[in-house]
């Protein structure tokens, strides 16, 4: 449900862009969606699939790059790396749970193709 809102969310700023800039088609919309999100990629393109229908993005592919987790520990200072697709909020290092996040929080459009 979630990715739903959010795929609809990113359509509307492709087309939006797509008609602003007068063009009639979108190819290829590129996203990145930081894992701290905690949106599941398949769900997304799932739901972007079913919502482009009836839109100039109709042919469209959405490609989605993750990016992984990344943070830094309070109490000892170091920064860690996370590929897990949920919120690692302890530190790897230390063990502690004060921990500030540096990335992995993305969710934006990065690239739109496009034509006439
Ligand atoms: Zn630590």
């Amino acid at each position: 449900m979630h990715e739903a809102s959010i795929a609809y969310e990113l359509l509307n700023i492709a087309v939006n862009e797509c008609s602003k800039n007068g063009y009639s088609k979108i190819d290829t919309i590129k996203v990145v969606v930081g894992r701290a999100t905690g949106v599941m990629t398949d769900a997304l393109l799932f739901a972007f699939n079913v919502l482009k229908e009836d839109t100039v993005a109709k042919n469209a592919t959405l490609i989605i790059e993750e990016l992984p987790v990344r943070g830094v520990c309070k109490e000892c200072g170091k920064e860690f790396e996370s590929n897990e697709n949920y919120i690692i909020f302890e530190c790897p290092h230390c063990g502690s749970f004060s921990v500030d996040l540096i990335s992995g929080k993305e969710l934006n459009i990065i690239e739109m193709e496009v034509s006439q």
